[in-house]
Parts: C-alpha cells; structure tokens; sequence
C-alpha cells in the first residue's frame, strides 16, 4: 500500500497531477476541495456553510474535512492506497490524519509537495477562472488571500512530514510530463 499527501499552494497543479499518480499507482484520489464543492452542488447544509468561507479564501473548519476524509478512508482502507490532495492542509488536519490511518492500520508513506512561485500561481488560477467557473478564481485579491492562507497556516505542515523523514519537494514549472517524471522518481525514493 502506498498513501501519498500531494502538497503545495492553490494553482500548483496538485489536481492534474493527482490524477496521473492515481493512473499509475492505481490509487483512490481524495481532494478536500472536490469534495466540498460537491457539497456545495448538492446543497446540504456543510456545503452551504462551507461556500461562504470558500468565497473569502478561508480554510474551512478542521472538523469539517477531517469527518469527511475520516469516512472514505474507511470505505477505501481495502484498496492500493491513497493520494490526499488539499489535504491536512493544517498541523492539526496532519496529526488527526495520522490518528486515522493508523486506527485503521495503515500509515503516510509520504508527502511530495510542488514549487510554484505567488506570481505564477496567481497567474494559473486567473486562467483557470476564465474557464473551471469556480468563483474563487476569479478574483486576484481573493487568490492572494488563499495564498496568504496557505502561507501561515498550511506551509507549516511541511515541517510536520520532514521530522519524520517523510517529505520530498519538486519543482512545479515546466512541463506537467517532466514535473510528472520528477515526482514519480521522488515518490519511488520515499
Ligand atoms: P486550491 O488548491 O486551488 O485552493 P482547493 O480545491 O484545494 O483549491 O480548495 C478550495 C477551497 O476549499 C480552499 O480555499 C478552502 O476554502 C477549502 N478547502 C479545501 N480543502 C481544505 C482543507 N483541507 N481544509 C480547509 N479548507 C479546505
């Protein structure tokens, strides 16, 4: 079993990335973001709540994603493994991962995170916006918010997977074949 975090800012390409790793590797593919959003088309309350803060460019609840995330792991636990793509995208998400996996027996084997620089991160996700209709793509002051987001409170769990020797980062500009490449040879060395 393989169970990789996929890390980085907003627009580093973690999504398209994602589902090549899943090809490969033949995982299940979780993305907090995606499963949010479902939330939100499908109208229940958690997605209700959830837009709001999404429409500011803030995290939404801890609690929130954990029980969501808590759910399919235990209906996927049979499986080749995972790759978590938005997620824990804060300490305390990373440390009530762990709690999961192992009350299912299973561990991270790593993270492998994406280098994208604030300008051309702004840069993709304004392109995106042109055409994925999400609302919080649209807007440069609402992405520099998420960055800001990300900055102070998701870059931190970097350091919680490097003291345990399970962090590995690539360049995220150029090709998505090369940077495909790149991290496949750094989630073979994990
Ligand atoms: P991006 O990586 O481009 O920001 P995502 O789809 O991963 O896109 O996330 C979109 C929004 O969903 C975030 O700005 C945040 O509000 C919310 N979100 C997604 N995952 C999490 C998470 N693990 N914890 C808290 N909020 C999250």
């Amino acid at each position: 079993m393989i169970n990789l975090v996929l890390f980085g800012p907003p627009g580093a390409g973690k999504g398209t990335q994602s589902d090549m790793i899943k090809e490969k590797y033949n995982l299940v593919h979780l993305s907090t973001g995606d499963l949010l959003r479902g939330e939100i088309k499908a109208g229940t309350p958690l997605g209700i709540k959830a837009k709001e803060l999404m429409d500011q460019g803030q995290l939404v609840p801890d609690e929130v994603v954990i029980g969501m995330i808590d759910s399919k792991i235990k209906a996927n636990k049979e499986g080749n493994g995972f790759i978590f793509d938005g997620f824990p995208r804060t300490v305390a998400q990373a440390e009530a991962l762990d709690g999961l996996m192992s009350e299912n027996d299973i561990a991270i084997s790593g993270m492998v995170a994406l280098d994208v620089d604030e300008e051309e991160l702004t840069k993709r996700i304004l392109k995106r916006g042109e055409t994925s209709g999400r609302t919080d793509d649209q807007n440069e002051d609402l992405i520099r918010n998420r960055v800001k987001e990300y900055n102070t409170k998701t870059a931190p769990v970097a350091n919680f997977y490097e003291a345990q020797g399970k962090y590995k980062a690539i360049g995220g500009v150029g090709s998505i074949e090369e940077i495909f490449t790149n991290l496949c040879a750094a989630i073979d060395s994990l």
